[in-house]
């Protein structure tokens, strides 16, 4: 049985390993183990019935050393202050990572949105908005969307904020809609940036190629479904999916465009009563199981475990989702040879995106598609090469490899700034 699961002491344990790693004294990075600033609001929120009911939200900022702080809002009913504070943590490794001048923030609400009317869903984004109001700002830190937020979301957020400042602050926020500042390429960014990385590993790492590497991708929404769509449009063939209502699997490969259709036009926006030839039903922990090269998480936290990582065929895992592979899973992973590219650079592609459409509604400037998608593309592989280089010199995993990168970049960061008051 493994144990408890908690993704803080997960995060704090790699951050030692990493530190030890590069030589650094405790005195160094303590700050690093410790968010700035942490903030619990209570969410009074009028139902559509006239009863009130009052959820709980969090803001966690982690680190504004190399910049204001950075990262997205989830909405989720297991959410709590440690897992948000480990996103937090996690936001700041990976804007490190890329090397773009952002600290790390995470954001949550304890709520199942799917029991939510949309007017609801509004009046309590709005009221979360207001609460955590003193704390946001373009200069300040900037919220995004996560698991089970999105872009209309987003545009509640940066109109809640813009009420009280009297003016449109569309920097307050990205990953908003097109229409009032949202980038171009930002919806696709995540899941662009998996699948340049899933196939620089496959470069780097040697496997056998030409089309013919199976993929399975848990998870079919904003990072999972894409990543999957590009992969398959770039020839990988994509021989498993799930989303929260199960999974898919077909050796000959499944017809993702077909499924992500499917998924946009149901009811549920899930796959739930998908049906097509060649496709068996499976179950998400068979998808974890399933017979594929490269294993690609992209739905939640904790997925490969102490009691499932044996279980892994894969010869290869790249982290789509924030921390799908416990302490205790990759411990299994890296005692099998089986590479884990880590989420702080495998799923980096949004937040270099988010700062890119940062960068234009500081400045009034609006980029194409395609100038984005190259840029994106450069920084992705330029932190692919840097973490495979520190790896390489400690002859360690890329998930070392890729920390030690980023607590390089933030301890020099706090050194150079030094500690207020001296
Ligand atoms: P999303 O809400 O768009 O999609 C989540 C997907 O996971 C859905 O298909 C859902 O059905 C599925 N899912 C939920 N529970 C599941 C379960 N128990 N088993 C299998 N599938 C399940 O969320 P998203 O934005 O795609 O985020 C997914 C992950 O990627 C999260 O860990 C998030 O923190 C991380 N991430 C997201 C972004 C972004 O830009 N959206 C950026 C970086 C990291």
């Amino acid at each position: 049985m493994a144990k408890a699961y908690n993704p803080y002491e997960n995060m704090l344990e790699v951050l030692d390993e990493a530190a030890k790693m590069l030589g650094l004294e405790e005195n160094d990075y303590i700050a690093l183990k410790h968010p700035e600033r942490e903030l619990k609001v209570s969410i009074p929120v009028k139902m559509d019935d006239g009863s009130v009911e009052v959820f709980d939200g969090y803001r966690v900022q982690h680190s504004s050393s190399r910049g204001p702080c950075k990262g997205g809002i989830r909405y989720h009913q297991e959410v709590d202050m440690d897992e948000v504070k480990a996103l937090a943590a996690w936001m700041s490794f990976k804007c490190a990572v890329v090397n773009i001048p952002y600290g790390g923030a995470k954001g949550a609400v304890k709520v199942d949105p799917r029991k939510l009317s949309k007017a609801e869903l509004e009046r309590l984004t709005r009221r979360y908005t207001a609460m955590i109001l003193p704390i946001i700002g373009p200069e300040r830190d900037i919220p995004a969307p996560d698991v089970n937020t999105n872009a209309e979301i987003m545009g509640w957020i940066m109109d809640t904020y813009s009420m009280f400042n009297g003016r449109a602050v569309p920097g307050v926020v990205t990953g908003k809609p097109i229409e009032i500042g949202g980038a171009l390429g930002r919806s696709e960014a995540t899941g662009r940036g998996v699948m340049i990385i899933v196939n620089e590993a496959i470069k780097y790492l040697g496997m056998h190629d030409g089309g013919d590497v199976r993929v399975a991708v848990q998870g079919m929404g904003n990072v999972g479904g894409v990543a999957a769509q590009l992969l398959h449009d770039c020839g990988r063939k994509i021989v498993a999916v799930s989303d929260i209502s199960g999974g898919y699997y077909n050796p000959e490969g499944l017809d993702i465009t077909a499924m992500r259709k499917y998924i946009a036009e149901s009811d549920s926006h899930t796959l739930e009563g998908y049906t097509a030839p060649g496709c068996r039903k499976i179950s998400n922990a068979e998808l974890i199981a399933c017979d594929c090269d490269v294993l690609v998480p992209c739905a939640l936290q904790n997925q490969i475990t102490g009691d499932n990582a044996d279980t892994v065929k894969a010869k290869l895992v790249v982290e789509g989702a924030n921390g799908p592979t416990t302490v205790e899973g990759d411990e299994i992973l890296n005692k099998r040879g089986i590479p884990v590219v880590p989420d702080i650079l495998a799923n980096a592609g949004g937040v270099v995106v988010s700062y890119f459409e940062w960068v234009q509604n500081i400045q009034r400037l609006i980029w194409d598609e395609s100038q984005t998608n190259e840029m994106l593309e450069g920084i992705m592989l330029r932190a692919f090469k840097e973490v495979a280089e520190a790896k390489e010199s400690k002859n360690t995993t890329f998930r070392m490899g890729a920390h030690m990168v980023a607590i390089k970049r933030l301890v020099a960061a706090k050194k150079i700034r030094g500690i207020f008051p001296n």
